[in-house]
């Protein structure tokens, strides 16, 4: 079979993978030089939004042979909210590390290759290369090269400012701030590399332009916070900033033999972001319908129906001004709560719907 994957990401990664443990083999093009994101930054792979998987690293492992080694365990995530702070405990999740990092998920997908092929600085087209493979995966990480094929619900697009910053910092700890201050409608965390690095990052839609204007203010708050709560200075030393990140869903993850993965097709849950695992799922789906092991628009209907459920979860949130933010965040010092939005076997996204109800049904 000739098949093409546009994109050396995670999604077009997992998916050339998943063909080769099932006898086949891709041309992959990537726009790079190398394998690596534009920003080089730490990431969080949770469960969050993906019951009934518990532990993503476990599942991609025993399932499907893909072999992902995280930078740290996560065992603790704080809530600061403008005047409250809480955490919850407990198995969390992974952070990891993206970009050109010699330990990045994309670097440690393509060093499991075997047999495809990476074309690296072939900025690839859909037109030119579908003429000459029957069988083609759009991988990009941009949903506009959806929009060149066919409708892609955008949710929103995003605005980041982010950087690389030194301190200390402990591994399994991640920060999240929710507050409008820094972030309206939207969020900042920190989530360290090491003792002694970490990314910091503030993200929010961009509803309105006076927002864009204002990321340098929203910034210079964020980090102002964390070193009021991390009681130290943080030291920036590698910023970026991301316009026009969208996140949305496609209407149809696959056309004929075209097949649209990663956030081609909706894999980030728009509540907090997360797109890392349903864009491994999605490479791996696709290459399972190629291999007749399954259907692709089957296979993608549990990601897509998260994709809703956490797209109705954040409409709910982004009601919130920063007294009710407070008001959720001190609910977290209650161990009921707590117990609830962490419980497994009821899904966090059940958990905070639950969470979130009284302070928005008024
Ligand atoms: C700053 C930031 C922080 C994030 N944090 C988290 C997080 O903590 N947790 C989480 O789960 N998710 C997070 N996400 C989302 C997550 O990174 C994405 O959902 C995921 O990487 C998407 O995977 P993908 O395979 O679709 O695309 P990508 O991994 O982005 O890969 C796409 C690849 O395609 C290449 N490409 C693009 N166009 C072409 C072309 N025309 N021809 C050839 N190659 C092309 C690109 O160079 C790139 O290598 C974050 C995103 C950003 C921007």
């Amino acid at each position: 079979m000739k098949i093409a994957i546009i994109g050396a990401g995670l999604a077009g990664l997992s998916c050339a993978l998943t063909l080769e443990k099932n006898g086949q083999k891709a041309d992959i093009f990537e726009q790079r030089k190398e394998i690596g994101l534009g920003y080089d930054i730490a990431e969080l792979m949770t469960p969050i939004l993906h019951a009934p998987i518990e532990d993503a690293v476990k599942f991609f492992s025993e399932t499907y042979d893909i072999h992902l080694k995280p930078a740290s365990n996560v065992q603790k995530i704080y809530v600061h909210s403008e005047n409250e702070s809480a955490y919850v405990e407990g198995k969390i999740g992974f952070s990891n590390m993206r970009g050109k990092y010699k330990e990045s998920y994309e670097k440690q997908l393509a060093d499991q290759l075997e047999h495809s092929k990476i074309h690296y600085d072939s900025h690839a087209t859909y037109e030119t290369i579908s003429k000459e493979y029957p069988h083609v995966v759009v991988a990009t990480g941009d949903p506009r090269d959806t929009q060149e094929i066919q409708p892609f619900d955008v949710a929103f697009p995003s605005a980041f400012a982010g950087a690389i910053v030194k301190g200390d910092f402990v591994r399994t700890e991640v920060h999240t701030w929710f507050n409008n201050n820094l972030a309206p409608k939207g969020m900042g965390y920190l989530i360290p590399h090491s003792t002694t690095e970490a990314t910091l990052v503030s993200v929010y839609p961009q509803y309105k332009d006076e927002w864009l204007q204002k990321r340098g203010e929203f910034w210079d708050a964020l980090v102002k916070d964390a070193s009021r709560i991390l009681k130290q200075e943080i030291e920036i030393t590698q910023s970026f900033t991301i316009d026009d990140y969208m996140i949305g869903k496609c209407r149809y993850p696959r056309i004929g033999n075209t097949f649209f993965a990663g956030n081609c097709v909706g894999a980030i849950t728009p509540f907090l972001g997360f797109g890392q695992t349903g864009s491994i799922l999605s490479g791996i789906y696709a290459a399972q319908d190629m291999c007749g092991l399954g259907d692709y628009e089957t296979l993608c209907k549990p990601l897509l129906k998260d994709y809703d459920h956490s797209l109705v979860l954040r409409r709910t949130i982004e009601k919130l001004d920063n007294h009710q933010l407070d008001l959720v965040t001190k609910s977290l010092h209650n161990s009921v709560v707590r117990k609830v939005v962490t419980q497994p076997n009821m899904g966090v996204l059940k958990g905070l719907s639950y969470l979130l109800k009284p302070f928005t049904s008024k």
